[in-house]
């Protein structure tokens, strides 16, 4: 538990914070000839507890993320009997095995880690069962590297058409991890993710209105390549974190 006095300490360098990476990303917008607000700033909260969730609302924001089911599911419970913590939303944005999935529905306002068939008819049966239906991200492997999770770039597409005929998910869009410290990389990464998704959209029809990519390092460049929701995890809580400023 954090006193009151680090906490609003806390809460002032987040707010600061915020600022900053908001400008940037504003920046990156502009750049881009794209409006700012067409842009998700979700704060991934995987490293912190709920004290600083709550700075982090203080702060300004209200959309979070978390890569663990059984934590996403604590955080969300942790927050639901507070009054000041209503209308905000938790996404799941880690690896999700099937058989953690009843941790997230009805829990996560949008899972964007559908990485494979499987998952997406495993989510599927869930919901029915829940009678709710889930908005869903697919996961693509745009780079290919064999460290990365995600549907390989070429069966994306087919992916989706089995999607649509799953009841109880809605897809929503398409997610990206870019490789580490390879701006240039990167770069192609992201433009790799929104041109495969511009030809999805043509084929289905959907609007896969949501592209969640870019992190801390290389949310500008997400930004500049078309990304809707950037995922800021260090930038956001880790005073640590080098701005450059
Ligand atoms: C941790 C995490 C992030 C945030 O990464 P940072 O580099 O700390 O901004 C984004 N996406 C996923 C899937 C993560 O697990």
């Amino acid at each position: 538990m954090m006193d009151d006095e680090s906490r609003e300490a806390y809460e002032h360098l987040l707010a600061q914070r915020r600022e900053l990476i908001a400008g940037r990303l504003a920046d990156s917008a502009r750049r881009a000839g794209r409006d700012p607000s067409e842009v998700l700033m979700l704060a991934v909260s995987k490293t912190v507890g709920i004290d600083e969730v709550v700075c982090a609302h203080r702060a300004g924001y209200d959309a979070f993320g978390e890569n663990r089911p059984q934590e996403l599911r604590r955080k969300v419970e942790a927050i639901a009997g507070m009054p000041e913590m209503q209308g905000v939303r938790y996404d799941m944005i880690g690896n999700l095995q099937t058989n953690k999935i009843n941790q997230v529905i009805g829990c996560a306002h949008l899972i964007h880690s559908v990485s494979s068939l499987h998952l997406a008819e495993a989510i599927s049966r869930r919901a029915v069962t829940s009678r709710v239906v889930v908005p869903v991200l697919l996961e693509v492997n745009v780079s290919g590297e064999a460290s990365k999770s995600g549907l390989a770039l070429g069966e994306a597409r087919a992916a989706l058409d089995a999607v649509m005929g799953l009841p109880g998910l809605d897809p929503k869009g398409l997610m990206t991890m870019a490789p580490a410290h390879e701006p240039q990389a990167a770069r192609s990464t992201f433009a790799g993710l929104r041109a495969l998704r511009d030809t999805m959209r043509t084929d289905s029809g959907l609007p896969l209105e949501v592209l969640s990519c870019g992190m801390s390092d290389d949310f500008g460049i997400a930004v500049e390549e078309g990304s809707t929701l950037v995922r800021l995890g260090r930038i956001v809580f880790d005073p640590t974190y080098d701005l450059g400023v």
